[in-house]
Protein backbone atom coordinates (compact mmCIF):
# COMPACT_ATOMS: atom_id res chain seq x y z
CA UNK A 1 0.00 0.00 0.00
CA UNK A 2 1.48 3.40 -1.16
CA UNK A 3 0.28 6.45 1.65
CA UNK A 4 3.64 8.17 1.33
CA UNK A 5 3.81 8.79 -2.68
CA UNK A 6 6.28 11.20 -2.85
CA UNK A 7 5.09 11.93 -6.12
CA UNK A 8 6.52 15.35 -6.81
CA UNK A 9 10.07 15.79 -5.56
CA UNK A 10 9.63 19.06 -6.95
CA UNK A 11 7.49 20.50 -4.01
CA UNK A 12 9.34 19.95 -0.50
CA UNK A 13 8.58 21.43 2.97
CA UNK A 14 10.02 22.07 6.01
CA UNK A 15 8.56 22.27 9.57
CA UNK A 16 9.59 24.56 11.89
CA UNK A 17 10.02 22.80 15.14
CA UNK A 18 13.34 24.55 17.00
CA UNK A 19 11.46 26.99 19.35
CA UNK A 20 12.02 25.76 22.88
CA UNK A 21 9.09 27.67 24.10
CA UNK A 22 7.37 25.94 27.06
CA UNK A 23 4.65 28.82 27.25
CA UNK A 24 1.93 26.03 27.16
CA UNK A 25 2.95 24.87 30.05
CA UNK A 26 4.07 20.70 30.70
CA UNK A 27 7.95 19.36 30.69
CA UNK A 28 8.86 19.69 26.29
CA UNK A 29 8.34 21.93 24.40
CA UNK A 30 4.64 22.28 22.90
CA UNK A 31 5.73 20.75 19.65
CA UNK A 32 5.95 17.46 21.00
CA UNK A 33 2.74 17.24 23.75
CA UNK A 34 1.00 14.74 23.63
CA UNK A 35 -2.61 15.47 21.86
CA UNK A 36 -4.88 12.61 22.27
CA UNK A 37 -2.32 9.95 22.28
CA UNK A 38 0.07 11.41 19.84
CA UNK A 39 2.87 14.13 19.68
CA UNK A 40 2.02 17.21 17.97
CA UNK A 41 5.06 17.23 15.91
CA UNK A 42 3.63 13.77 14.43
CA UNK A 43 0.00 15.20 14.24
CA UNK A 44 1.33 18.16 11.99
CA UNK A 45 4.08 15.57 9.92
CA UNK A 46 0.70 13.35 8.85
CA UNK A 47 -1.10 15.73 6.08
CA UNK A 48 2.57 16.54 4.73
CA UNK A 49 3.51 12.94 4.57
CA UNK A 50 0.04 12.26 3.34
CA UNK A 51 -0.43 14.76 0.38
CA UNK A 52 0.89 13.95 -2.91
CA UNK A 53 2.27 16.97 -4.17
CA UNK A 54 4.82 17.43 -1.11
CA UNK A 55 8.06 15.60 -1.78
CA UNK A 56 10.79 15.47 0.86
CA UNK A 57 10.22 17.43 4.48
CA UNK A 58 12.74 18.35 6.57
CA UNK A 59 12.56 19.11 10.20
CA UNK A 60 14.10 21.70 11.71
CA UNK A 61 14.99 21.15 15.41
CA UNK A 62 16.89 22.31 18.68
CA UNK A 63 19.93 19.99 18.41
CA UNK A 64 18.84 19.23 22.25
CA UNK A 65 15.48 17.94 20.94
CA UNK A 66 16.61 15.10 18.74
CA UNK A 67 15.48 11.83 20.82
CA UNK A 68 12.11 13.03 21.33
CA UNK A 69 12.05 14.31 17.64
CA UNK A 70 12.67 11.04 16.00
CA UNK A 71 10.39 9.13 18.46
CA UNK A 72 7.69 11.57 17.70
CA UNK A 73 8.15 11.10 13.43
CA UNK A 74 9.17 7.65 13.71
CA UNK A 75 7.84 5.80 10.61
CA UNK A 76 7.42 9.10 8.72
CA UNK A 77 10.70 9.75 5.89
CA UNK A 78 11.65 13.04 6.89
CA UNK A 79 15.30 14.85 7.31
CA UNK A 80 16.39 16.73 10.64
CA UNK A 81 18.16 20.07 10.02
CA UNK A 82 19.64 21.84 13.25
CA UNK A 83 17.94 25.31 14.00
CA UNK A 84 19.39 28.39 14.76
CA UNK A 85 18.53 31.32 17.42
CA UNK A 86 15.81 32.55 15.88
CA UNK A 87 12.92 31.08 13.80
CA UNK A 88 14.69 32.89 10.47
CA UNK A 89 18.00 31.67 11.21
CA UNK A 90 16.28 28.37 11.64
CA UNK A 91 14.16 28.57 8.09
CA UNK A 92 17.37 29.70 6.68
CA UNK A 93 19.10 26.38 7.36
CA UNK A 94 16.30 24.32 6.44
CA UNK A 95 16.11 26.12 2.89
CA UNK A 96 20.22 25.63 2.66
CA UNK A 97 20.21 21.96 3.63
CA UNK A 98 17.84 21.93 0.54
CA UNK A 99 19.53 23.67 -1.73
CA UNK A 100 21.27 20.72 -3.47
CA UNK A 101 17.64 18.88 -4.01
CA UNK A 102 16.63 22.43 -5.56
CA UNK A 103 12.99 21.71 -5.05
CA UNK A 104 10.65 24.29 -7.33
CA UNK A 105 8.31 25.42 -4.46
CA UNK A 106 8.93 24.75 -0.67
CA UNK A 107 6.08 24.89 1.75
CA UNK A 108 7.32 26.78 5.45
CA UNK A 109 4.92 25.44 8.74
CA UNK A 110 5.08 26.06 12.58
CA UNK A 111 5.32 22.73 14.09
CA UNK A 112 3.05 23.58 16.78
CA UNK A 113 -0.18 24.12 13.84
CA UNK A 114 -1.07 20.62 14.06
CA UNK A 115 -4.59 21.20 12.00
CA UNK A 116 -3.43 22.11 8.66
CA UNK A 117 -5.44 20.34 6.30
CA UNK A 118 -4.66 19.13 2.78
CA UNK A 119 -6.27 21.43 1.22
CA UNK A 120 -5.07 24.10 2.47
CA UNK A 121 -1.72 22.31 1.58
CA UNK A 122 -2.94 22.26 -1.67
CA UNK A 123 -4.20 26.03 -2.21
CA UNK A 124 -1.20 27.48 -1.28
CA UNK A 125 0.89 25.23 -3.76
CA UNK A 126 -1.43 26.02 -6.08
CA UNK A 127 -1.09 29.92 -5.58
CA UNK A 128 2.79 30.18 -5.10
CA UNK A 129 3.25 27.93 -7.99
CA UNK A 130 1.05 30.95 -10.15
CA UNK A 131 2.00 34.24 -8.28
CA UNK A 132 5.44 33.20 -6.54
CA UNK A 133 4.80 33.47 -2.61
CA UNK A 134 1.16 32.66 -1.15
CA UNK A 135 0.39 32.44 2.64
CA UNK A 136 -2.45 30.60 3.96
CA UNK A 137 -4.49 32.89 6.50
CA UNK A 138 -8.06 34.31 7.05
CA UNK A 139 -9.81 37.61 7.14
CA UNK A 140 -9.59 39.97 10.26
CA UNK A 141 -13.81 39.44 11.05
CA UNK A 142 -13.11 41.62 15.03
CA UNK A 143 -13.11 45.26 14.92
CA UNK A 144 -9.27 46.18 15.48
CA UNK A 145 -8.68 48.57 18.30
CA UNK A 146 -5.33 50.61 18.58
CA UNK A 147 -4.71 51.24 21.76
CA UNK A 148 -2.45 53.45 24.02
CA UNK A 149 -1.70 53.60 28.01
CA UNK A 150 -3.59 51.78 30.05
CA UNK A 151 -5.18 49.99 27.16
CA UNK A 152 -7.37 53.10 26.16
CA UNK A 153 -8.51 53.22 22.87
CA UNK A 154 -6.92 55.60 20.29
CA UNK A 155 -8.42 54.73 17.15
CA UNK A 156 -10.36 51.87 15.13
CA UNK A 157 -8.07 50.89 12.57
CA UNK A 158 -10.05 49.99 9.33
CA UNK A 159 -10.08 46.51 9.11
CA UNK A 160 -10.77 46.14 5.14
CA UNK A 161 -8.16 43.89 3.42
CA UNK A 162 -6.94 42.93 6.86
CA UNK A 163 -5.92 39.31 6.73
CA UNK A 164 -4.49 36.76 9.54
CA UNK A 165 -1.25 35.56 8.69
CA UNK A 166 -0.54 31.67 9.49
CA UNK A 167 1.22 28.88 7.77
CA UNK A 168 2.10 27.08 5.61
CA UNK A 169 3.77 30.02 3.69
CA UNK A 170 4.26 28.36 0.12
CA UNK A 171 7.43 30.31 -1.98
CA UNK A 172 9.13 29.38 -5.16
CA UNK A 173 12.08 27.70 -3.88
CA UNK A 174 15.32 30.30 -5.61
CA UNK A 175 14.09 33.52 -4.88
CA UNK A 176 13.41 32.68 -1.43
CA UNK A 177 16.61 31.20 -0.33
CA UNK A 178 17.39 34.43 -2.14
CA UNK A 179 15.57 36.77 -0.25
CA UNK A 180 16.40 34.82 2.68
CA UNK A 181 20.50 35.18 2.23
CA UNK A 182 19.34 39.38 1.40
CA UNK A 183 18.17 39.81 4.70
CA UNK A 184 20.46 38.24 7.37
CA UNK A 185 21.02 40.00 10.63
CA UNK A 186 17.35 41.96 10.09
CA UNK A 187 14.97 40.43 12.17
CA UNK A 188 11.58 39.90 10.02
CA UNK A 189 8.29 38.97 11.29
CA UNK A 190 7.93 36.00 8.84
CA UNK A 191 8.86 34.14 5.66
CA UNK A 192 6.12 36.05 3.76
CA UNK A 193 7.91 39.22 5.32
CA UNK A 194 11.06 38.22 3.72
CA UNK A 195 9.97 37.62 0.51
CA UNK A 196 7.86 40.86 0.52
CA UNK A 197 11.20 42.62 1.44
CA UNK A 198 12.87 41.06 -1.65
CA UNK A 199 10.12 41.91 -3.69
CA UNK A 200 8.27 38.65 -4.55
CA UNK A 201 4.62 38.91 -4.79
CA UNK A 202 2.76 37.16 -2.06
CA UNK A 203 -0.88 36.54 -2.16
CA UNK A 204 -3.14 35.32 0.64
CA UNK A 205 -4.63 31.99 0.41
CA UNK A 206 -7.58 30.82 2.86
CA UNK A 207 -6.32 28.65 6.12
CA UNK A 208 -8.68 27.88 8.85
CA UNK A 209 -9.58 28.72 12.42
CA UNK A 210 -8.25 25.69 13.63
CA UNK A 211 -4.88 25.97 11.78
CA UNK A 212 -4.07 27.66 15.20
CA UNK A 213 -0.84 27.95 16.37
CA UNK A 214 -0.31 26.51 20.15
CA UNK A 215 1.01 28.68 22.23
CA UNK A 216 -0.21 28.95 25.40
CA UNK A 217 -2.25 26.50 27.94
CA UNK A 218 -5.25 27.49 26.59
CA UNK A 219 -4.18 26.96 23.38
CA UNK A 220 -3.16 23.17 24.55
CA UNK A 221 -6.48 22.72 25.99
CA UNK A 222 -8.26 23.93 22.64
CA UNK A 223 -6.17 21.68 20.71
CA UNK A 224 -6.86 18.15 22.85
CA UNK A 225 -10.23 18.91 22.11
CA UNK A 226 -9.95 19.41 18.48
CA UNK A 227 -8.07 16.43 18.38
CA UNK A 228 -10.74 13.82 20.43
CA UNK A 229 -12.76 14.82 17.02
CA UNK A 230 -9.83 13.97 14.36
CA UNK A 231 -9.76 10.16 15.41
CA UNK A 232 -11.03 7.59 14.05
CA UNK A 233 -11.70 4.42 16.28
CA UNK A 234 -11.72 1.17 13.88
CA UNK A 235 -12.31 -2.13 14.57
CA UNK A 236 -11.03 -5.14 13.58
CA UNK A 237 -11.34 -9.15 13.59
CA UNK A 238 -9.34 -12.26 13.51
CA UNK A 239 -10.33 -16.08 13.32
CA UNK A 240 -7.79 -18.97 12.95
CA UNK A 241 -7.73 -22.69 13.08
CA UNK A 242 -4.45 -25.15 13.58
CA UNK A 243 -5.24 -28.95 14.01
CA UNK A 244 -3.59 -31.13 16.74
CA UNK A 245 -0.64 -33.08 15.49
CA UNK A 246 1.61 -35.48 17.49
CA UNK A 247 3.87 -33.45 19.71
CA UNK A 248 3.90 -32.51 23.45
CA UNK A 249 3.49 -28.73 23.85
CA UNK A 250 1.56 -25.97 22.15
CA UNK A 251 1.91 -22.16 21.96
CA UNK A 252 -1.03 -19.67 23.03
CA UNK A 253 -0.50 -16.32 22.98
CA UNK A 254 3.27 -16.17 22.90
CA UNK A 255 3.46 -18.99 26.08
CA UNK A 256 4.62 -22.85 25.75
CA UNK A 257 2.01 -24.85 27.18
CA UNK A 258 2.63 -28.54 28.00
CA UNK A 259 0.48 -30.81 26.43
CA UNK A 260 0.05 -34.69 25.02
CA UNK A 261 -0.39 -33.02 21.38
CA UNK A 262 1.18 -29.98 19.32
CA UNK A 263 -0.74 -27.44 16.63
CA UNK A 264 0.15 -28.21 12.83
CA UNK A 265 1.52 -25.33 11.34
CA UNK A 266 4.33 -23.26 9.01
CA UNK A 267 4.83 -21.33 12.12
CA UNK A 268 5.07 -22.16 15.77
CA UNK A 269 1.06 -22.57 15.07
CA UNK A 270 -0.14 -20.22 17.98
CA UNK A 271 -3.09 -19.79 16.63
CA UNK A 272 -4.37 -17.32 19.51
CA UNK A 273 -1.71 -14.40 18.23
CA UNK A 274 -2.13 -15.45 14.32
CA UNK A 275 -6.42 -14.11 15.34
CA UNK A 276 -5.22 -11.51 17.17
CA UNK A 277 -2.91 -10.18 14.24
CA UNK A 278 -5.08 -10.60 11.62
CA UNK A 279 -7.40 -8.52 14.01
CA UNK A 280 -4.87 -5.73 14.00
CA UNK A 281 -4.16 -5.89 10.02
CA UNK A 282 -7.78 -5.69 9.68
CA UNK A 283 -8.48 -3.09 11.26
CA UNK A 284 -5.64 -1.21 9.00
CA UNK A 285 -7.27 -2.57 6.19
CA UNK A 286 -3.89 -3.71 5.35
CA UNK A 287 -4.30 -7.38 4.49
CA UNK A 288 -3.73 -10.61 6.30
CA UNK A 289 -0.75 -13.02 7.78
CA UNK A 290 -0.54 -15.17 4.67
CA UNK A 291 -0.12 -12.14 2.86
CA UNK A 292 2.72 -10.84 4.60
CA UNK A 293 4.14 -14.21 5.88
CA UNK A 294 3.42 -16.53 3.14
CA UNK A 295 3.45 -20.24 4.25
CA UNK A 296 5.33 -20.90 0.91
CA UNK A 297 8.49 -18.91 1.99
CA UNK A 298 10.56 -21.20 4.03
CA UNK A 299 11.76 -18.40 6.13
CA UNK A 300 8.71 -18.38 8.24
CA UNK A 301 8.99 -22.07 9.25
CA UNK A 302 8.75 -22.66 12.74
CA UNK A 303 9.04 -18.90 13.68
CA UNK A 304 7.74 -17.88 16.78
CA UNK A 305 4.33 -15.65 16.38
CA UNK A 306 5.21 -13.20 18.18
CA UNK A 307 7.14 -11.95 14.94
CA UNK A 308 3.94 -11.24 13.02
CA UNK A 309 2.41 -9.48 16.07
CA UNK A 310 4.97 -7.34 15.95
CA UNK A 311 4.86 -6.47 11.91
CA UNK A 312 0.96 -5.27 12.68
CA UNK A 313 2.12 -3.17 15.51
CA UNK A 314 4.53 -0.99 13.83
CA UNK A 315 2.24 -1.17 10.71
CA UNK A 316 -0.46 0.79 13.35
CA UNK A 317 2.32 2.70 14.79
CA UNK A 318 3.49 3.71 11.29
CA UNK A 319 0.17 5.33 10.56
CA UNK A 320 -0.11 7.30 14.09
CA UNK A 321 -2.21 4.78 15.56
CA UNK A 322 -2.36 2.96 18.62
CA UNK A 323 -4.49 -0.27 20.13
CA UNK A 324 -7.36 0.59 21.89
CA UNK A 325 -8.06 -2.47 23.51
CA UNK A 326 -8.20 -6.16 22.56
CA UNK A 327 -10.76 -9.03 23.37
CA UNK A 328 -9.50 -12.72 22.31
CA UNK A 329 -11.09 -15.94 22.77
CA UNK A 330 -9.68 -19.52 22.45
CA UNK A 331 -12.10 -21.93 21.78
CA UNK A 332 -10.54 -25.71 22.81
CA UNK A 333 -11.58 -28.79 25.23
CA UNK A 334 -7.94 -29.29 26.05
CA UNK A 335 -5.45 -28.20 27.13
CA UNK A 336 -7.14 -26.30 30.25
CA UNK A 337 -6.06 -22.77 30.05
CA UNK A 338 -6.76 -20.95 33.67
CA UNK A 339 -3.36 -22.05 35.27
CA UNK A 340 -1.16 -20.37 32.72
CA UNK A 341 -3.68 -17.32 32.21
CA UNK A 342 -1.51 -14.69 33.80
CA UNK A 343 1.28 -15.88 31.68
CA UNK A 344 -0.49 -14.86 28.16
CA UNK A 345 -2.00 -11.92 29.66
CA UNK A 346 1.96 -10.40 30.82
CA UNK A 347 3.01 -11.80 26.90
CA UNK A 348 0.10 -10.13 25.47
CA UNK A 349 0.42 -6.70 27.42
CA UNK A 350 4.44 -6.59 25.97
CA UNK A 351 3.51 -7.23 22.72
CA UNK A 352 0.47 -4.53 22.44
CA UNK A 353 1.87 -2.28 25.07
CA UNK A 354 -1.99 -2.53 26.90
CA UNK A 355 -2.41 -2.67 30.14
CA UNK A 356 -4.20 -6.22 31.66
CA UNK A 357 -7.53 -3.96 32.02
CA UNK A 358 -7.99 -3.31 27.97
CA UNK A 359 -7.02 -7.58 27.17
CA UNK A 360 -9.88 -9.80 27.31
CA UNK A 361 -9.00 -13.05 27.68
CA UNK A 362 -11.14 -16.15 27.58
CA UNK A 363 -11.12 -19.44 26.78
CA UNK A 364 -14.50 -21.40 26.30
CA UNK A 365 -15.32 -24.95 24.98
CA UNK A 366 -17.64 -25.67 22.17
CA UNK A 367 -19.79 -28.53 24.92
CA UNK A 368 -17.77 -31.46 22.54
CA UNK A 369 -19.73 -30.47 19.41
CA UNK A 370 -18.24 -29.43 16.48
CA UNK A 371 -13.81 -29.87 15.32
CA UNK A 372 -12.70 -28.20 18.88
CA UNK A 373 -15.53 -30.49 20.34
CA UNK A 374 -13.90 -33.77 19.43
CA UNK A 375 -10.58 -32.35 19.62
CA UNK A 376 -9.27 -31.82 16.40
CA UNK A 377 -7.64 -28.95 16.92
CA UNK A 378 -7.99 -24.94 18.24
CA UNK A 379 -9.97 -22.17 17.41
CA UNK A 380 -9.71 -18.45 18.33
CA UNK A 381 -10.91 -15.34 17.10
CA UNK A 382 -10.17 -11.75 18.19
CA UNK A 383 -11.83 -8.16 18.40
CA UNK A 384 -9.26 -5.04 18.58
CA UNK A 385 -10.58 -1.74 18.48
CA UNK A 386 -7.45 0.83 17.41
CA UNK A 387 -7.70 4.59 17.16
CA UNK A 388 -5.81 6.51 14.17
CA UNK A 389 -5.73 10.26 12.93
CA UNK A 390 -9.07 10.99 11.08
CA UNK A 391 -7.44 11.70 7.09
CA UNK A 392 -6.21 15.28 7.11
MG1 LIG B 1 -2.65 -19.54 11.64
Amino acid sequence: MNTNPRSNPHCAAIIVAAGRGTRAGGPVPKQYAMLAGLPVLRRTLHPFAQHPGVGKIVVVIHPDDRLIAEDAARGIEISFVDGGETRQESVYNGLKYMENTNPDTVLIHDAARPFVTLDILSRTITAAEQHGGAVAGLPVADTLKQVGDAAAILETVPRDGMWRAQTPQTFRFAPLLAAHRAVQGKALTDDAAVAERAGMTVVMTRGSEDNFKITTPDDLERAERLAMTRHDTLVGQGYDVHAFAPGDHVWLCGVRIAHDQALRGHSDADVALHALTDAVYGALGAGDIGQHFPDTDPQWRGVASDRFLRHAMEMLAARGGRLVNVDLTIICEQPKLAPHRDAMLATLGDLTGLSTDRIGLKATTTEKLGFTGRGEGIAAQAIVSVGLPASP
